[in-house]
């Protein structure tokens, strides 16, 4: 299993989730070129009195597509409400939240990538002319007949770009890819969470938990409450760097934000497969992990690290990756993976 702290999908609490997040685009830290898009086209679509275009933001969890999302309403003054893929199991679920909006709206639909494909096609026509067509009645009595809808901003979020059908993704004016954050922004949002939280901290020890955070703020969040717990129970009125690691090492979170399950999963590929190649199916099944467990949790920070290369035949451990294990390839080469990258 993820160690718990490093799982940016597990959520906070409800209320010190909501709390921490930022509510207008100034005090939203990094994803710069995302910003200066989005002004533009809130801006434009606040003058002309018209609903935005479409918005479909790509990456991992934790990034802050939910907030972004949240931001979007409230810059645009409009309402907003909320659902998710996975809980709109019939068409007639989405056809209801859909005859509730208001002109103007904003219905964000998360992990929209797991959405049944009957509930998606009533999304086409509603997103493309604001009309839904239902279904009367039965058998041959049954008739189609067409409301209109209100002129709506759907705002879709997903982690796999790669599962959403193209007809769908075709459909977003705006298609939006969140980045990793660096440690310069990390410990900014450190900073200011320390600071809402009532938290003392300073600069070396929000640098070292924005350092493990693996580039996502949920975990900055988490990490930064978890090492507070440290600090209160050894009486430390601040967090120095002392502090935050060595409670980040006792949460098993590593000098380069990997924990365990990261390690199995890198020593996995040295062990049995020599390096790599390896299908990602048979890491699931000898990690005993879900395949969306590993590609959307494990992998992203890793590749990003270049840890791991993901290749046409699988995954290949690089020579950075073979450095973080401290081992040398087993075939005697040094370099690795001459193939087709993914
Ligand atoms: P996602 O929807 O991508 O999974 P969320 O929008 O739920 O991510 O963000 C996760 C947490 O991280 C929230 O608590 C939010 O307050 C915080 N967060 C995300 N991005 C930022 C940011 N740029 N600045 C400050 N906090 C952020």
């Amino acid at each position: 299993m993820k160690n718990n702290e490093l799982n940016p999908e597990l959520l906070e609490s409800e209320s010190s989730e909501y709390s921490l997040r930022p509510t207008n685009l100034k005090d939203f830290i990094g994803q710069e070129s995302v910003k200066d898009n989005l002004r533009i086209f809130i801006g434009s679509a606040k003058k002309r009195r018209l609903a935005m275009d479409h918005v479909l933001f790509f990456g991992p969890p934790g990034l802050g597509k939910t907030t972004l999302s949240q931001i979007i309403s409230k810059e645009l003054e409009v309402g907003f409400k909320a659902t998710s893929g996975p809980i709109l199991a019939k068409a007639g679920d989405l056809a209801a939240i859909l005859t509730n909006l208001q002109e103007r709206d904003v219905l964000f639909i998360d992990e929209i990538h797991r959405m049944n494909r009957l509930v998606e096609e009533v999304l086409y026509p509603a997103m493309e002319d604001f009309q839904l067509d239902l279904m009367i009645g039965e058998g041959p009595a049954a008739r189609s007949i067409r409301i209109d809808l209100p002129h709506f901003t759907l705002i879709g979020a997903t982690t796999r770009s790669g599962m959403l059908s193209s007809p769908l993704r075709d459909r977003f004016g705006i298609p939006l890819h969140l980045e990793f954050y660096s440690h310069a922004e990390l410990q900014i949002i450190i900073k200011k969470n320390s600071e809402l939280l009532g938290i003392l901290i300073s600069s070396d020890g929000a640098e070292e938990i924005a350092r493990r955070s693996r580039g996502t703020p949920r975990i900055a969040c988490r990490l930064l409450k978890r090492v507070r717990d440290f600090a209160v129970v050894n009486d430390s009125a601040t967090i120095d760097k002392k502090i935050a690691d060595m409670a980040l090492k006792k949460l098993d979170v590593d000098e380069n934000g990997l924990d365990s399950m990261d390690r199995k999963y890198l020593k996995c590929i040295f062990d049995f497969y020599d390096g790599g190649p390896v299908g990602v199916e048979t890491l699931a099944a000898v990690l005993s992990e879900k395949r969306d467990t590993i590609e959307e949790i494990i992998e992203p920070y890793i590749l990003q690290n270049g840890l791991v290369q993901r290749t046409a035949r699988g995954r290949v451990l690089t020579s950075e990756g073979y450095k973080y294990l401290g081992v040398i390839p087993k075939n005697g080469s040094s370099e690795l993976y001459d193939g087709e990258l993914l």
